[in-house]
């Protein structure tokens, strides 16, 4: 054999995309010359998922079952998404929310191969060049994120791409997006992140974070990039600290089609789960009250869109705006609070509204005062504040509502503002649960992003549209709030996530179309071509 055969062989094998291990069959060896590289057996994708979840199942650790993923990810794409996908409910939790945040703290630790793209402080007159590379040709789907705001655990720097590799295999897991099409980018600007810094095996940039106008241009050098390099690409940003959350946001979902999933993907979960919840209960949308505790991101953009739902059932803005409350970390947001960050302004009540109010007399109106003095129907828990929801906060809200409907949606389950069995012992099994990470207790939901972000980014792109519109967000809100049945929970169940993703691309297609923002075929715009358009892990 010439060595330039003997060199593609071995291409072949260590290229995750097009290695099929021992499932290679006895021509595609002669073929390609792989007599020798591999044992003599031949295999099937079915064995070799049989075989990898023994050794995934022998591990000690939800961590070690993570990093085993991981490898097998990077040596053969097909045989991981088959395991992933032939067992969502045991796999998810693996390679996603709860057991990422580990893998984004310990991502130094079991770094092995490269996976997306760090696009570092230092490599900034680089990134055109690093774009360039042919291997992403085909790519559609571009999950980004600067590490800053990893789920509730703060800056984890570099260690930050575990956040969108994760995302991404879901993207492939639900949404059918082929792996070769989806790009995990980390934009590493350093971290302060004193111990990571600290760590001689940090990977990543080891420096104090960009900040400021240096960090907007190294933003605005990358977005210019992917414009020019991937022009119709999906983006999705991810895990960014609060206000650039915000800032990037603003700035770019008309420049490129994008979307911010930790405030646009979970108020559209929230709310679709909400609307759900609200099938259960009886009472419309128009009359709950809603606390919310967290207004970050994620908090803020579940409040802007419960907004725009109640206002689709016929309420002022005003009106709706008086029916939601927040709480940061200064207690409620009231309007006379100077320097407010600016998705809050629009939270804030007048001091006025709790004229006649009963307070514990703290330095500041706390939860529990918010809780006593509104009544609210909801509880929403957005602040990555561990056990923040108190007996006797939740009790009290117990005390005014039949079923009080309470979603400590911080992630990892460290962060998670209460035990959803805590919520049901103090309720006497009343309250209506919705955590943010799978807590494996029958009857609570995963309120999780998972639900809407691939039917989101699947739509978005079926849909030829160059924006991703509010209205879009809320017909996915919506579509996920009819699809539950049953009486147990309030979404469909992980094992139907692709169905989900599907049913979410149709809606949010057909509000394009709505909208006139559809730019696609019409032929291509039907479910069955979405549907057939999604990737299935089986070997070409
Ligand atoms: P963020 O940093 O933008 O917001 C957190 C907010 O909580 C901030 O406004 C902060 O001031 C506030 N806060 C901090 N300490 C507080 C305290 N003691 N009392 C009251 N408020 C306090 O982050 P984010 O993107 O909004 O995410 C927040 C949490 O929500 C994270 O844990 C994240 O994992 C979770 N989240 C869950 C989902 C889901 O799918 N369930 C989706 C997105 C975010």
């Amino acid at each position: 054999m010439s060595p330039t055969r003997h060199a593609a062989a071995r291409a072949l094998l260590s290229d995750p995309l097009t290695n099929k291990g021992t499932a290679f069959t006895e021509e595609e060896r002669d073929e390609f010359g792989l007599h020798g590289l591999l044992p003599p057996h031949v295999g099937t994708l079915d064995s070799q998922i049989e075989r990898r979840r023994n050794a995934l199942e022998d591990k000690e650790s939800d961590f070690q079952r993570y990093a085993f993923l991981r490898e097998l990810q990077d040596s053969n794409e097909v045989l991981f998404h088959a395991l992933v996908q032939s067992d969502l409910p045991r796999m998810l939790p693996l390679v996603y929310t709860p057991t990422v945040g580990e893998g984004c703290e310990r991502f130094s630790e079991i770094y092995r191969r490269p996976r997306g793209l760090f696009l570092s402080y230092s490599n900034r007159h680089r990134i055109a060049d690093i774009l360039s590379d042919p291997a992403y040709d085909r790519v559609k789907v571009i999950v980004v994120s600067d590490g800053e705001r990893i789920l509730g655990l703060g800056d984890q720097g570099a260690g930050g791409m575990g956040i969108p590799i994760g995302k991404l295999a879901l993207y492939t897991a639900c949404a059918g997006i082929h792996p070769a099409e989806v790009l995990p980018i980390l934009l590493d600007l350093g971290t302060d992140n004193h111990a990571l810094r600290e760590d001689p095996l940090y990977i990543g940039y080891r420096a104090p974070r960009v900040r400021g106008k240096d960090y907007d241009d190294f933003v605005e050098a990358f977005v210019s990039a992917v414009n020019d390099r991937f022009p119709g690409v999906m983006l999705q940003w991810e895990d960014f600290a609060g206000k650039n959350a915000y800032d990037l946001l603003v700035r770019y979902r008309d420049r490129l089609l994008s979307f911010n999933d930790d405030i646009q993907g979970t108020a559209a979960t929230a709310v679709g789960t909400l609307l759900s919840a609200i099938r259960k209960t009886g009472v419309p949308i128009t009359e709950q009250r809603v606390v919310l505790f967290g207004a970050g991101a994620a908090g803020s953009g579940v409040a802007e869109m419960l907004v725009q739902a109640m206002q689709l059932e016929g309420l002022s803005e005003a009106d709706a705006r008086a029916k939601i409350w927040a709480v940061d970390r200064d207690g409620l947001i009231l309007s006379d609070v100077p320097r407010m960050p600016p998705q809050q302004v629009k939270l804030a009540h007048d001091p006025a509204d709790i004229a006649g109010w009963n307070l514990s007399g703290s330095n500041m109106i706390t939860l529990q005062d918010t809780i006593a003095n509104v009544k609210p129907t909801v509880l929403i828990g957005t602040s990555g504040q561990k056990a923040a929801f108190d007996e006797r906060a939740i009790r009290t809200m117990a005390e005014h509502v039949e079923r009080p409907v309470v979603f400590p949606l911080s992630n990892p389950i460290s962060r998670a503002e209460a035990h959803p069995a805590d919520v049901l012992e103090w309720t006497a099994g009343k309250a209506i649960v919705g955590t943010g990470s799978p807590f494996g207790i029958a009857g609570v939901t995963q309120v999780n992003n998972v639900y809407v972000f691939p039917g989101i980014g699947l739509g978005a792109l079926a849909s030829g549209a160059t924006t991703v519109s509010d209205g879009m967000f809320m017909a996915a809100a919506r579509r996920l709030g009819e699809l539950h049945e049953g009486d147990e929970g309030l979404l469909p169940p992980v094992t139907a996530l692709r169905e989900v993703a599907l049913e979410i691309a149709v809606a949010v297609v057909e509000q394009a179309v709505a909208e006139g923002l559809a730019t696609a075929e019409p032929e291509a715009l039907t479910r069955e071509s979405i549907a057939a358009s999604m990737w299935k892990a089986e070997y070409a």
